[in-house]
């Protein structure tokens, strides 16, 4: 493998994004671990929230995401990334994407829970879709974009306390390699596969925020999950979610005996922030013995349910419910990691030579609940911070020629039988589901963690037999990131945004991050930086 100016590990909206940026300033090598479109970007359904219309402030944009990060975003970082919103829509208009218009040919935007106002540019209900899908195809058109699709990149290569690159398992052939960069920019998304029940896909393992751990980066704010309040209760069949979008066009979430109950836990019942959804539908679960409840648009006039959702409405139809004309069931799932790699306003970790972007880094937009569709916008004005920031460094970075050369890879056996890998993912994610979910405490917490442990000796014990597995340094990265989870859930003792402890049911007085880093015995916390 020839030396890259810039390694990007992931082909999600924020690597890809970035990518297209950096191609003026130098050779740009894109790793996937499945098909390059296998990604959350692809899944998401509601769009991206961006300031398009006088109707509209950036002020009043900024408040909704300070009320939903519950008093932990960094508000410089949510100024910088709500200024660049109208910017990041327009790099996407300008590589192709087709957001919706109305009948007058201006951009149909749309309302989410926590929103104060139509701000979310969408296509349809599959806005990841085609963002995905133009972005890939941009990056395929592109002569000097390397995309290297099905390559597993295992762990960063440090040298002398810089980051150089990567360790990247090609499965196909077995083989390991060192891929030498000037800089890595990991964009490997979120964690949701840690959890039993996640709307993430399968690629959602934590791999980079684990990678960047393991490296030396700090990493903060891991016991931020995010449970998305409904996805499709279908046993047996691959998670769905049904966007918030809904709740937004009038949907209504009640019981079997049609009784609403949001109102009781929220004024703004349907569009209060999705913490809080999902809590009151874990809360009536659990009072009630259910194993769902019902959301219900059949209401509104079929053509404009089919207009709005045809994914949501196909996908249904296909399972046999039909959402025009009847409720259906819904279960909270693990749905988005808010917290991540630490980076600054320019995308840099705290490891030099590593940037990172998307939803594996942990910018201080979110604080400690994103603001539904903040994330899309993320993606993008990281990337654009990235690209800035590489440019302007550019001239005093080493050559990747510089390099030494690469130490011989490690050795390709694999024995172990993939069962034995299946059980233990299955325990991670049933611990974290039932200790580390959507209500925690703090026995169930020390004890998942004790149980993590267990199972991390047990992957040591497999680490000879499966280096050649690319299903083994999933697994190991899955236990890593599950472990920073519980870590930083332990360490916070007080509820704020989506970590909801029942023994520490109040806020406390002053906002910290949880930092960790592998070379401290215990989480740090730190205040938050205030707005200069
Ligand atoms: C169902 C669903 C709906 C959503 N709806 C919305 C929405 O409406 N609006 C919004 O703003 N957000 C939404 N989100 C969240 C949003 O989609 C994600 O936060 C965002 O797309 C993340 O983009 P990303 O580029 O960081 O990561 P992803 O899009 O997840 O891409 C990650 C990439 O990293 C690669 N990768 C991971 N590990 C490795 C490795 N070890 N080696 C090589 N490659 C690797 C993967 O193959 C993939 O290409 C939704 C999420 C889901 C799951």
């Amino acid at each position: 493998m020839k030396a890259m100016d810039f390694l990007i590990i992931g082909s999600g909206a924020a690597g890809l994004a970035t990518a297209l940026g950096l191609t003026h300033f130098g050779r740009v090598a894109v790793l996937s671990k499945d098909q390059g479109q296998d990604s959350a970007t692809l899944w998401a359904q509601g769009g991206m929230a961006a300031v398009m219309k006088d109707t509209d402030s950036i002020a009043a944009h900024i408040q909704d995401t300070l009320n939903a990060g519950a008093g932990l975003c960094h508000p410089q970082v949510v100024r910088q990334v709500v200024e660049h919103g109208a910017a990041a829509a327009r790099s996407l208009i300008a590589w192709g994407v087709p957001f919706t218009r109305d009948e007058r040919g201006d951009f149909h935007l749309t309302r989410e829970g926590g929103h104060s106002a139509r701000r979310i540019l969408h296509t349809a209900d599959a806005t990841g879709r085609a963002i995905e899908e133009t972005l890939l195809q941009r990056v395929r058109e592109h002569p000097d974009i390397f995309l290297g699709e099905r390559h597993f990149a295992i762990d960063l290569w440090v040298e002398d306390g810089i980051c150089r690159g990567a360790t990247v398992l090609i499965p196909e052939s077995g083989q390991i390699e060192r891929w030498p960069a000037r800089t890595v920019i990991l964009a490997t998304g979120g964690a949701g596969q840690v959890y039993l029940h996640t709307s993430n896909p399968p690629v959602a393992t934590g791999d980079g925020i684990a990678m960047a751990y393991r490296a030396g980066a700090e990493v903060a704010n891991m016991e931020f999950m995010q449970f998305h309040p409904t996805t499709l209760y279908h046993p047996g069949s691959t998670p769905f979610l049904l966007s918030e979008a809904l709740r937004g066009e009038g949907a209504k979430l009640h019981l079997p005996d049609g009784s609403t109950f949001l109102e009781r836990y929220d004024p703004r019942a349907e569009l209060a922030p999705r913490d809080i959804v999902a809590r009151a539908i874990d809360a009536e679960m659990k009072h009630h013995g259910l194993d769902y409840v019902l959301l219900d648009i059949s209401h509104q006039p079929a053509a404009m349910i089919k207009a709005h959702f045809p994914t949501i409405d196909a996908r249904c139809l296909e399972l046999g419910l039909d959402i025009t004309r009847e409720p259906i069931p819904v279960v909270p799932a693990a749905h988005y990691t808010c917290g991540g790699v630490v980076v600054d306003s320019h995308g840099r970790s705290t490891l030099p030579g590593l940037y990172a972007a998307g939803e594996a880094a942990c910018t201080g937009l979110h604080g400690a609940n994103r603001l539904a569709s903040n994330s899309l916008l993320e993606c993008i004005t990281t990337a654009a911070a990235i690209v800035a920031d590489l440019h302007a460094s550019a001239a005093h970075r080493p050559q990747p020629g510089s390099f030494p050369p690469p130490p011989p890879p490690p050795s390709r056996a694999s024995a172990t039988p993939s069962d034995a890998l299946h059980r233990l993912r299955s325990r991670i994610q049933a611990t974290m589901w039932r200790a580390v979910g959507i209500v925690r405490q703090d026995a169930p917490l020390q004890e998942a963690r004790k149980q993590l442990e267990g199972i991390g000796a047990e992957l040591q014990d497999l680490a000879e037999t499966s280096h050649g597995l690319r299903a083994f340094h999933e697994l190991r990265n899955l236990q890593q990131t599950a472990m920073l989870i519980t870590q930083s859930a332990i360490a916070r003792r007080e509820s704020r945004g989506c970590h909801y402890n029942e023994d520490h049911p109040q806020r406390a007085s002053q906002a910290l991050d949880t930092i960790m880093q592998c070379d401290w015995p215990a989480p740090r916390q730190r205040p938050i930086p205030p707005e200069a």
